[in-house]
């Protein structure tokens, strides 16, 4: 069904409209969600026309893969010319009244009830000052249309600049009005987390403290920090990977069911997950966690961290992460849960496992000599496979019982993965239709800073010993340990 909406992108100019915004909205535009009642306000400092925005819009998505080049390019040309462009310095006040003045405007043109949606593309130090300008000046519709703001991570640094930068832009927006994008959540894999768990009732019969005895995160990455050391050298993986996809992860994984799936009762469960996560002492985050940093690769063809364009000599900038979390959520307290991430890992795998216990008793040892049979693991693939795996154990074809493992296995097709739409498309059409289940609730966003303040100020007061992994490798040392102290190992190895 077409949406309304007036658009303001901040930003306009830069890589996140360019790479993502644009192209997910073009995608709506082609599924008919948005059609002739839509306009887009890109603002940025750079002095553009109206024309020659609306070519980078037409370039933007070419070169995300739309065929723009033959049947769609009148289309892709009356989509863009949607489009306004219109040069703003965030600072300044005269700027938001000719703003004002634009958006009024297309609201007529277009017929678009006052609905507005205000898409934060830019550093986060900005958003407080934009929030208050947009207010200041009654940007925000008060004619029965809706005011949507749309911002992007990093949410803060640590519990209390994400609590300034909430309070600053909670002025002119409350929390209904807020969408906390965590592009994780608008992937079809992690949004199937809750459907694998709450539609099948043998997952869901199993899926407690009794059978499961361990949950494992892997989001692995292959790449190194590429072009983007500027940013990484003041985040680290734990503020760009862990506090909000990780943890996301987690409470999808271990949250009760929710009696709706709705973003009110999802939220309600999610909190509770997270809250029901163990806080750590300082003493107790030394202890369970692990952060590395990449070195080179053995044959040295592959730059260490401290190497790369754009990185200090001594950086102490984590690129890996391990740790051991654990729950008190009632059906699965006291069930361990490791997390782990890092760049240039032996290969690219955003992965869940859930290890289930093993049997007491093998029966067949007797007639095999084996004492041991495997334990059933199910693995949730997210990325780049998508679907699951369920490893389970028979006999196979022999004269005795030797007991081996078997794979049933649900891969998505490389055609049916790419009929799935983007993460930022789905977020977007959520965010048209008001739908906050996909996005993060200031609630789980605290929660999330508090788990991991409490790790940071460990590490901020020790200098590790970097590099401690070799590019290639599936991380330090240590964090095999982790698991080996409590008699397990990391389910995920391509090295092995
Ligand atoms: P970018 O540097 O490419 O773009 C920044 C934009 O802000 C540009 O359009 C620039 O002109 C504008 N700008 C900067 N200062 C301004 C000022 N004083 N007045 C007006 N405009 C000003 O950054 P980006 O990569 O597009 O990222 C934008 C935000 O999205 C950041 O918060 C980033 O952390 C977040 N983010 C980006 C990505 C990504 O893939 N690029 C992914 C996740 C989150």
């Amino acid at each position: 069904m077409e949406q309304r909406a007036l658009f303001i992108i901040f930003g306009g100019t830069g890589d996140l409209a360019y790479r993502k915004l644009y192209p997910a909205l073009f995608s709506l535009y082609e599924k008919g969600y948005l059609k002739e009642h839509f306009a887009v306000i890109g603002t940025a400092r750079r002095p553009w026309t109206d024309d020659h925005y609306h070519e980078v819009v037409v370039n933007s998505i070419d070169d995300a893969g739309h065929d723009v080049s033959r049947t769609n390019t009148e289309m892709a040309r009356k989509f863009a010319s949607h489009f306004y462009y219109q040069s703003h310095n965030v600072d300044d006040a005269n700027h938001y009244v000719a703003l004002k003045d634009l958006a009024n405007k297309l609201d007529d043109q277009y017929e678009l009830n006052g609905n507005r949606i205000f898409y934060m593309a830019m550093a986060p130090q900005f958003f407080g000052t934009i929030a208050g300008h947009l207010k200041d000046q009654n940007l925000l519709t008060d004619n029965g249309g809706f005011n949507r703001l749309i911002i992007e991570k990093p949410f803060g640094r640590d519990f209390e600049t994400a609590k300034e930068l909430n309070d600053s832009i909670s002025k002119a927006f409350n929390e209904e009005q807020i969408f906390r994008i965590d592009h994780y959540l608008g992937k079809d894999p992690i949004q199937s987390i809750a459907s694998l768990r709450f539609s099948n009732p043998i997952i869901n019969a199993l899926w407690n403290k009794e059978h499961v005895d361990n949950i494992q995160v892997t989001l692995a990455e292959s790449l190194g920090v590429e072009e983007r050391a500027g940013y990484y050298e003041t985040a680290g993986a734990m503020r760009d990977m862990v506090q909000n996809h990780v943890l996301q992860v987690v409470s999808l994984l271990t949250m009760n069911r929710p009696e709706i799936y709705d973003a009110k009762h999802l939220r309600e469960k999610k909190v509770e997950a997270l809250n029901n996560i163990q806080q750590y002492t300082e003493e107790e985050a030394k202890q369970n966690f692990v952060r590395g940093q990449y070195g080179a690769d053995e044959i040295g063809s592959q730059l260490p961290y401290r190497d790369e364009e754009g990185t200090a000599d001594d950086s102490e900038i984590e690129t890996y992460v391990a740790g051991k979390l654990v729950t008190h959520n009632s059906g699965l307290a006291g069930v361990p849960i490791y997390i782990r991430t890092g760049k240039r890992l032996a290969k690219k795998s955003t992965q869940v496992n859930i290890i289930f216990k093993g049997l007491d008793k093998n029966i067949f040892s007797e007639l095999t000599g084996k004492k041991e049979i495997p334990t059933n693991v199910l693995t949730i693939h997210i990325e780049p496979d998508q679907g699951y795996t369920i490893e389970m154990s028979s006999k196979s074809g022999n004269q005795g019982y030797d007991i081996q493992p078997h794979y049933l296995r649900f891969r998505m097709t490389s055609e049916e993965k790419a009929k799935v739409p983007d993460a930022y498309e789905k977020l977007i059409h959520d965010a048209l239709k008001g739908d906050k289940t996909n996005f993060a609730h200031w609630d789980e966003v605290s929660r999330a800073w508090k788990l991991m303040d409490v790790v940071r100020k460990t590490w901020d007061n020790t200098v590790p010993e970097f590099p401690n992994y070799v590019s290639g490798s599936m991380g330090p040392k240590a964090a095999d340990d982790l698991l080996e102290r409590d008699g397990r190992k990391w389910e995920f190895n391509p090295l092995k």
